[in-house]
């Protein structure tokens, strides 16, 4: 349940609400989410009576969103949300290109790859300093020891950069040396990790789960929107299926299906979507005409020698062919790039 505020409610306002829900037995949250106060709701809601909150005064609406995820709902919030991260906006009109390698590996790849992407057009940089790899033997990342390589990389070219939290810890870290965190599809029901990021100042790249539903997916958007962080940015990365001829199967039917039920800007991830390099460049024009807010793509100086995940990964020049592909065809599906 959603408890709507007038643009001028007061903390007192915002108190006595808070207060009439707790002797409901319900937990409230103020938070302020598409630029709307909003006091959210939780605990067994769906017996309460709207008439114990719609006369407060402050209330403006009070919302029962009939989907599991209230926030990250259009019933919620009609229009398509935009999110800002240091200055890049993500979301309708635009379309958004992250680029970068799986692995932050040296000062020296990471400066090179930033101003390869740079060159080519990329708006973003995205590297992981915490890699979750499926075997314990496999490089963890350079954790705490590329802070330094991403601290000199921010300065020298003024690019956003986002990379992965794996726990809480590294969380912390990255708020202190990036834009954007990205929780990935391992840990998109990490819900501790979900809480926490709810918290941060920072906007959020939430991968969907490698076997998540869309609704799982947004049932974890609201755990992050209703923590009181509005930027929550959707994306899509390939789900498991039975087939064998690619990685992960990229479902970008998604896109539409989500559009219909969620106001959250939406990426796509063709690079763990496909596993293949050379298969990168069909699905991302396909990522763009089937609606996608932008892309994350795996980049690196010589995807040969990368420490993970080099068979998905396009060298700059390839990567600038496509960029340029993108822009050709961004204009005909309304996007600018
Ligand atoms: C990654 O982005 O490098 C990554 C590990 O992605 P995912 O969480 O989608 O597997
Ligand atoms: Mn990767």
């Amino acid at each position: 349940m959603l408890i709507l505020l007038k643009p001028n409610a007061s903390a007192g306002q915002i108190e006595a609400i808070s207060a009439r829900a707790r002797e409901l037995s319900l937990v409230p949250q103020p938070v302020r989410s598409g630029g709307q106060d909003v006091v959210s709701l939780s605990g067994a809601t769906s017996g309460v009576d709207p008439g114990a909150f719609s006369a407060l005064p402050g209330v403006a609406q009070v919302l029962q969103v009939s989907a599991p995820w209230q926030l990250a709902s259009r019933e919620f919030h009609a229009a398509d949300t935009s999110v800002d991260v240091a200055g890049v906006r993500i979301g309708p009109g635009r379309f958004t290109v992250i680029a970068g390698p799986c692995s932050i590996e040296s000062p020296a790849q990471a400066m090179a790859i930033t101003h390869a992407i740079k060159a080519a057009g990329a708006h973003m940089l995205r590297g992981g300093l915490y890699k979750p790899r499926t075997s314990p033997y496999s490089f963890q990342g350079l954790g705490e020891a590329g802070v330094a390589a991403i601290d000199a990389v921010r300065k020298q070219t003024g690019i956003a950069f986002v990379t992965e939290a794996v726990d809480e810890r590294s969380l912390e870290l990255i708020e202190q040396h990036a834009d954007m965190i990205q929780i990935g599809a391992r840990s998109m029901q990490n819900f501790a990790l979900l809480k926490r990021a709810g918290r941060s100042r920072l906007p959020v790249l939430l991968k969907r789960g490698m076997s998540a539903t869309l609704e799982e997916w947004l049932q974890a958007a609201d755990y992050v929107l209703s923590g009181g962080n509005a930027g929550v940015v959707l994306c899509e990365r390939g789900i498991r299926t039975f087939n064998t001829h690619a990685r992960n199967t990229l479902d970008l039917g998604v896109i539409p299906a989500a559009r219909e039920l969620t106001h959250l800007p939406i990426l796509v991830d063709p690079s763990h979507g496909t596993g293949n390099s050379a298969h990168v460049p069909a699905m991302a024009m396909a990522a763009l005409a089937a609606g996608a807010d932008g892309l994350l793509i795996e980049v690196h100086p010589d995807p040969a020698q990368s420490i993970s995940d080099g068979e998905q990964t396009m060298n700059p020049e390839r990567f600038n062919s496509l960029m340029k592909q993108l822009r050709a065809m961004a204009p005909l599906v309304g996007r600018a790039l």
